[in-house]
């Protein structure tokens, strides 16, 4: 806990007289984070570290395995932050974030893992059918790392299907408000890649070309009607 009370003193000595001015206008205008992101809680993964954000900019949610159960009668804490960033904050983007050597999809690929927990087993079951994706559509030579890698992608694509079937994401997505984005980022090399929803694949994110999952549809279909 040292080096958190380090922090603490430090971000309240040196950090924030320098930023008074902007956290304050921030509690003045509120917040208008552009994004919603939802990603691993993995220490290793920071949202904000990865895009260079600074205080405002991003609506974060982060569990294990970047899951987004799909929208039902049980209300979560993954579902309550989707809608308020939606409806009431407005968000144009929403990013699911995936990343390398993740424990969660490890706990998937094996049950064993999962045993003395009962709760993250019964979490990652929003995540099966990634898993029965890589067991069924993917040779069965793999090595281990790159099914850990695969799934890791697949559970990605599988929590955007999953954001779909929350009401506030289809109307948005229907009235043209908001796009879906699925990342994935590997810690080691610091790479991200981004889903093109166009193509089924996963391409790395160049300077301003950023592949996009879904883009808002308002669609040919409002305009036929
Ligand atoms: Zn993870």
């Amino acid at each position: 806990m040292n080096n958190i009370i380090q922090g603490i003193a430090s971000f309240q000595g040196s950090v924030f007289p320098g930023q008074r001015q902007m956290y304050q206008q921030l509690v003045r205008d509120g917040q208008h984070p552009s994004a919603l992101i939802i990603a691993c809680a993995d220490s290793r993964v920071s949202p904000e570290h990865i895009t260079q954000a600074g205080p405002g900019d991003l609506f974060v949610c982060r569990n294990a395995g970047n899951i987004v159960p799909p929208a039902s009668d049980v209300v979560g804490g993954v579902s309550s932050a989707i809608e308020y960033a939606v409806v009431a904050l407005g968000v144009r983007d929403i990013v699911v974030c995936g990343h390398s050597d993740c424990g969660a999809m490890k706990g998937l690929m094996n049950r064993d893992l999962l045993k003395r927990m009962p709760s993250v087993a019964a979490w990652l079951r929003h995540a099966e059918a990634a898993e029965r994706i890589v067991c069924e559509a993917y040779p069965e030579g793999m090595d281990a790392q790159a099914r850990h890698h695969a799934l890791a992608l697949e559970n990605v694509v599988v929590q955007l299907a999953n954001l779909r079937t929350h009401p506030s994401v289809a109307a948005a997505l229907a009235k043209g408000s908001l796009r879906l984005h699925g990342w994935f980022f590997e810690i080691e090399t610091g790479a991200l890649l981004a889903y093109d929803g166009a193509s089924g694949r996963f391409r790395p994110i160049a300077g301003a070309d950023m592949p996009v999952a879904q883009d808002s549809s308002a669609s040919s279909r409002l305009q036929a009607a």
